[in-house]
């Protein structure tokens, strides 16, 4: 087979290689990529409950007020209660204050209810920081999985690149650049073989003549119909 036609191959397979790099670091950084989302989806649960937490403190801290505001009108009602005359007047300051004792039990409640409340928030927020904890456990150990996974591709990659380069000094380089201009649009399908007398990237049928040819391999031939670099497989 022509000299050409055989380091075309070649380096249309290391390219090919070349082109896998990229994916194969894509895929080991996926399962990063995945726990670094939890972590975020755990981190803004977080974020949620502590305005929740927020909230029930402000709603307490109301009624702590109204608790001071109760207290002082108790202590009101004591101080009438001693300058009163009438029957009347004592019933209706007795009824202020019942009325007052009321609102202090029921603030004390909301109070004991809330505190409550807020507690389960804080359970929930510190199971989610166990999570988030355990989660960036798994980070550490797969980031430093990863990165000897990639510098392995990255050693892979610069033994391949180094190969392509030694193949391309010895190439024509009017058949090299001819290669890359089919390979901006054909990517990794630029040179293909020839199977039951079809292109192997477009798998139209090509006529005997240039079937002829692409066998006896002398030349590089064309698919005449798209136009990427052929071969006879069988020989290759
Ligand atoms: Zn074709």
């Amino acid at each position: 087979m022509n000299k050409h036609l055989n380091h075309l191959i070649e380096i249309a397979n290391i390219d090919k290689e070349i082109d896998s790099f990229e994916p194969r670091i894509t895929k080991i950084r996926e399962e990063l990529n995945k726990v670094l989302a939890k972590k975020e989806e755990l981190a803004k649960e977080i974020a949620i409950l502590g305005d929740e937490r927020r909230d029930i403190e402000l709603k307490a801290q109301k009624n702590e007020l109204h608790l001071e505001e109760l207290s002082s009108k108790l202590e009101e009602i004591a101080k009438k209660g001693k300058a009163i005359k009438t029957e009347k007047e004592m019933k209706a300051l007795s009824l202020e204050e019942e009325i007052a004792k009321e609102q202090v039990t029921f603030a004390n409640e909301e109070i004991a209810r809330l505190e409550k409340l807020k507690e389960s928030k804080e359970e929930e927020i510190k199971g989610y920081e166990e999570q988030i904890s355990i989660l960036s456990e798994e980070q550490k150990k797969i980031e430093q999985a990863v990165q000897s996974q990639i510098e392995e591709i990255e050693a892979e990659r610069t033994k391949v690149f180094k190969a392509k380069e030694a193949l391309v000094v010895k190439m024509d380089q009017k058949i090299i650049a001819f290669y890359e201009k089919i390979r901006k649009w054909a990517k990794n399908t630029s040179v293909v073989p020839v199977r039951k007398q079809a292109c192997g990237g477009c798998f139209i049928k090509i006529n005997d003549k240039i079937y002829a040819e692409v066998i006896k391999s002398e030349d590089i031939v064309t698919c005449p119909h798209c136009g990427r670099i052929l071969y006879a497989e069988i020989q290759a």
